[in-house]
């Protein structure tokens, strides 16, 4: 199984590049954010729990994540693996998926870090808001806020995974196809 994290502060083309990911790797996308926001769209009580702390640009506890992680991965069984966007985002979240993965066998292949400086990353959410609809990206406090929390809680998951030598950074700034062939080339390394 080819399982990767693709790791980044919000604004820095998770999404974009994972769906290259997907059709170039044939792997299944897992976007915690994407998920919360099918259920927030959905009403369930999931997506109310989850909309209180996405609105203010903070992290849903651990707990309804990791839960809400686990059932997709176990819904989805027969892939070739998972590209995880968004997630883990804290060291709880990625000891779980790693004693998760090691249940069935598997685990955590790579963890690529795209890199853009912060005020690059609010221009292009603002930019993004103009278009997503999402309210958590038209309100530079709430963005500063989840650049913070990347900084402050998020980049310790770099950390862990530096320790077993699978983290590697990958410039974020350029067009799609060269930041694409940057992250390619760094998974072919260690896959
Ligand atoms: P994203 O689309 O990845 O930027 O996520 C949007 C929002 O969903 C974040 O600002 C968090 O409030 C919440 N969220 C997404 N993934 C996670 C996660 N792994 N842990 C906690 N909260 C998350």
């Amino acid at each position: 199984m080819l399982n990767i994290i693709l790791f980044g502060p919000p604004g820095s083309g998770k999404g974009t590049q994972a769906s290259n990911l997907v059709d170039h790797y044939d792997l299944l996308h897992i976007s915690t954010g994407d998920l919360f926001r099918y259920e927030m769209g959905n009403n369930t009580p999931l997506g109310l729990e989850a909309k209180s702390y996405i609105a203010k640009g903070d992290l849903v506890p651990d707990e309804v994540t990791i839960g809400m992680l686990k059932n997709k991965v176990n819904t989805n069984p027969d892939v070739n693996g998972y590209i995880f966007d968004g997630f883990p985002r804290t060291l709880a979240q990625a000891e779980s998926l790693d004693a998760f993965l090691a249940e069935k066998e598997s685990e955590i292949t790579v963890l690529t870090a795209l890199e853009v400086d912060d005020n690059e990353i609010v221009k292009r959410i603002l930019n993004r808001g103009l278009t997503s609809g999402r309210t958590d990206d038209n309100d530079e406090s709430i963005i500063r806020k989840r650049i913070g929390n990347y900084n402050n809680e998020t980049a310790q998951v770099f950390d862990y995974y530096a320790k077993s030598n699978k983290s590697i950074k990958v410039s974020g700034i350029g067009s799609i196809e060269e930041i694409f062939d940057r992250l390619t080339y760094a998974i072919d390394k260690d896959k």
